[in-house]
Formats: structure tokens, C-alpha cells, sequence
């Protein structure tokens, strides 16, 4: 079942309010089976309503308006979709009660404006507004139908979970709709398309007009996002289907798999960690604590994360993880030397049995043409073990400190799997 969305207020195209009604929308329907196909945001004017709501009829089968359903001058969205209908308006009692009703108890006065709300589509099923005043109208049209959605986002999510969901439910066949999410990290984009472009095809010949396949590529900084998606009718094919293709990623791809669904990289080196029951430690310096950040931000991290140095300047590199003045000032800090013995020191004095380090140019400033902005030195090490690498990014600066960090737990997350 396709379903489109028209977003209506002219506060929504000037960028004043951010549409977050329809994100809300977008998973509630396709946790449920409905898959949505089209969105299409208009300003408060006839015309264009018209225009967005022919065209989402062209191709869904339910369309759900949202906003414009106040009884202010602004909001036309009720007497447009009406007149769209070829409907009159009537005045409906009970609507007119129920807001009486409800303004007494609360020992409110129902004003002039607001008992307009009782001027509904004569054509329209009327469904009562809990939480608010304006009803929501429900269009039938051949076989599709259309559901006018008031904008505040709390009236507009207590409907639709509550009330609407179920009717939509009732009336129409959900689709079957399966999302599987693998995590990579330390492969572009690109990179892990090429790997997998054998079974993209493979994936493409599966869909059918019955059930729709696709595997899509979710970028991040450092990151993507490899979502697998099955809908359509056939339950036990898109689950034979997801689960297979899943196999062939896990297998083409996998030194670059982190996590499935909503894991974070550090929480899977954590997990790893306290499999080991090892602890870290992290001496940062151009990361300035970020990653000491994205560590302790999971929950339960004091069980393997044991804290971190922020070495920004040469004396603290001396004084707090034993860097030689002699390193420094032949090498530079941002230099493999300076890397090996940041790391060497802090396992030594850290007490902690595996640590990062850090060692780099942010920017904008700083970069020389040996080290350009973006460059670092990242190390990753235990008593066994030191392993340097630089990486040169080409970034911003906040853009940058991300990369390096994300790096810096990919390298480690590689060792803890060695
Ligand atoms: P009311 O009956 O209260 O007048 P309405 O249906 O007329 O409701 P609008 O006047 O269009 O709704 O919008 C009400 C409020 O909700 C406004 O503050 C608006 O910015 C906000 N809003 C409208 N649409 C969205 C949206 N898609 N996402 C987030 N907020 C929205
Ligand atoms: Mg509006």
C-alpha cells in the first residue's frame, strides 16, 4: 500500500519550523506496513494544495494532509481539500458539543473562532480531535482516501498513532516490510559499492511487482550505512531474501563491519573490551577529548574506559606521557616518532592494557606543505603491540576531528580482533 504525505504551511518552506511531523509520520506508517512513496510540502494556497494533493493521488493510495486545519484565516487547508471534493460545508452538532462540552469543564470560553471548528465537509467521515480542536476529515475517492492531519506536531502524532493507524489498518492491506541495517567503517562509499555491485544486480532481478527489493548505501563521515529493505506481500520471501543477501554482504565485506541497526562503534569496542576484560585509556591530542567523549558516552563504559590525557602542548606530551624534548623538536609532534612514544608513555603511565593516541593538524590553520591540514598520526597499541598510521583528511576542521577519531576506534576495534 503506497502512501503520500502533503505538508502544508508556509512556515514549513521558509525554513521557520523544521518538518519534523514528517519524520514522525515516514516510520510510524512503515513500521506498520505502509510504505511511504511521496512527500510533497506546499505553502498555504489553494492552488498549490490542489496541485500536491493530484498529484500524491496519482500514485498512492492513501494521502495524509498535514496542517492548515486551524479555523484562522491562514489555515485554508479544510474549505480547499472540500472544494476539491465538490462538498459543502454543514454545520456538525456534535463537533459543536463536544468543544462546548469540553470548554466548560475546563472552564474555558469557547470563542467565536474557535466553534468554527464545528463547519466540516459535508462529504467527509469526521473524526473527533482528542487533543485539540480541529477534527480530522477522512476523504473516500474511488478506492483511495485522504486524511486531513492538523500541523501541531502533538495533536498530529496522538492522532495518527492512536486513532488513525488502526483505521488505516482496517481498511487496507499492509505490506510485509523488512529493513535489516549493517554498519561499515574505514570504507568509502564507492569502495564498498564496487565490492557489492554483483549483488545489487542480484537484488534488482528479485523485485517483482508483488515485492520490492533494494539495498541502499547510507553514508556518514568515515561511516556507511548498508540498508537491505524488502516490501510487498510475500512474508516468508523477503525474509528468505534479507536474511540471504545478508550472508553475502557479512561475506564480501566484512573487516569493515561494525554493527547492525543502531550500534555505535564505540559500544561494540566496549563490548569487545569487556569480553577481554581489558581497559583503555586514550591520550589525545588534536582530538582534544573527543573520542575520550564518544567512549564514556555509552553507557557502562567504566568498566573498561579508564580515563584520558588531553597533551595539547609539548611540555604536557613531556611531562604526562615521557615524550623526549629531543622527538619533539627534530620530529615535530605530529610525526610517527612523537605518535610511538605518546602511546608507549601512557601505557606505562596510564596503567591500562590498551591505549589511543592521537597527533594531528584540525586546521584551518597550522598545516605546512610535509603536513597539510587534515593530517595525523594515529596509534593504537598494547603491551604486545604498537601499530602507527597517518591518515591525511581534507576537511573542516570539526569535519576533521570527527574523522580522526572515528578512525582512531576503527584502528583499534581492527586490533581487538586480531
Ligand atoms: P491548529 O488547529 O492549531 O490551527 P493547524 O492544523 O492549523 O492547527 P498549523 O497552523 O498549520 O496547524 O500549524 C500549527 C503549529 O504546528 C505551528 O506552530 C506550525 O509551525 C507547526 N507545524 C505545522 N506543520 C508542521 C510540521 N510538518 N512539522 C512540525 N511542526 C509543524
Ligand atoms: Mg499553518
Amino acid at each position: 500500500m503506497k502512501v503520500g504525505l502533503l505538508i502544508i504551511g508556509d512556515e514549513i518552506l521558509s525554513g521557520e519550523t523544521l518538518d519534523t511531523n514528517s519524520q514522525f509520520a515516514a516510520k510510524l506508517l512503515n513500521e506498520n506496513g505502509f510504505n511511504l512513496v511521496s512527500r510533497i510540502t506546499v505553502g498555504d494556497r489553494e492552488n498549490e494544495i490542489i496541485k500536491g494533493l493530484e498529484s500524491l493521488l496519482n500514485d498512492a493510495d492513501i494521502v495524509i494532509t498535514c496542517g492548515g486545519m486551524g479555523p484562522t484565516k491562514d489555515d485554508i487547508t479544510k474549505n480547499t481539500i472540500a472544494a476539491y471534493f465538490g462538498s459543502d460545508m454543514i454545520w456538525n452538532k456534535e463537533v459543536e458539543n463536544e468543544l462546548k462540552s469540553r470548554y466548560e469543564k475546563a472552564g474555558r470560553v469557547l470563542n467565536e473562532l474557535t466553534i468554527q471548528q464545528s463547519l466540516v465537509p459535508e462529504k467527509a467521515e469526521i473524526i473527533m480531535n482528542p487533543v485539540g480542536t480541529a477534527p480530522v476529515f477522512w476523504f473516500n475517492k474511488d478506492k483511495k482516501v485522504v486524511i486531513t492531519l492538523p500541523g501541531v506536531p502533538l495533536e498530529m502524532r496522538y492522532i495518527l498513532q492512536n486513532i488513525i493507524m488502526d483505521k488505516i489498518k482496517s481498511r487496507f492491506v499492509a505490506d510485509f516490510i523488512l529493513h535489516e541495517t549493517i554498519r561499515t567503517v574505514g570504507i568509502a562509499e564507492s569502495a564498498i559499492a564496487g565490492k557489492l555491485k554483483e549483488l545489487e544486480e542480484e537484488i534488482e532481478k528479485n523485485c517483482s511487482s508483488d515485492n520490492y527489493f533494494k539495498l541502499a548505501y547510507l553514508p556518514e563521515l568515515a561511516m556507511v550505512k548498508l540498508r537491505l529493505t524488502g516490501i510487498g506481500k510475500n512474508e516468508d520471501l523477503i525474509k528468505t531474501n534479507i536474511a540471504k543477501w545478508k550472508i553475502k554482504i557479512e561475506e564480501q565485506v566484512s573487516e569493515f563491519i561494525y554493527g547492525y541497526g543502531d550500534d555505535e562503534l564505540a559500544a561494540t569496542i566496549g563490548e569487545t573490551l569487556k569480553n577481554k576484560r581489558a581497559t583503555l585509556s586514550t591520550a589525545e591530542s588534536c582530538t582534544g577529548g573527543y573520542i575520550a567523549h564518544l567512549i564514556s558516552s555509552i553507557p557502562g563504559s567504566s568498566e573498561y574506559y579508564q580515563g584520558s590525557v588531553i597533551t595539547y602542548a609539548y611540555e604536557f606530551k613531556e611531562e604526562l606521557l615521557d615524550v623526549k624534548k629531543e622527538t619533539l623538536t627534530r620530529y615535530g609532534a605530529v610525526s610517527e616518532e612523537t605518535c610511538r612514544e605518546m602511546i608507549a608513555g601512557a601505557l606505562k603511565n596510564l596503567n591500562t592494557d590498551y591505549v589511543i593516541t592521537t597527533t594531528g593538524i584540525a586546521g584551518p590553520g597550522g598545516g605546512t606543505p610535509e603536513k597539510p591540514v587534515g593530517t595525523v598520526w594515529i596509534g593504537v597499541g598494547n603491551k604486545d603491540r604498537i601499530i602507527t598510521k597517518k591518515y591525511t583528511f581534507n576537511r573542516n576542521r570539526t569535519e576533521n576531528i570527527h574523522l580522526f577519531a572515528i578512525t582512531a576506534l576503527d584502528m583499534l576495534r581492527r586490533m581487538l580482533k586480531d
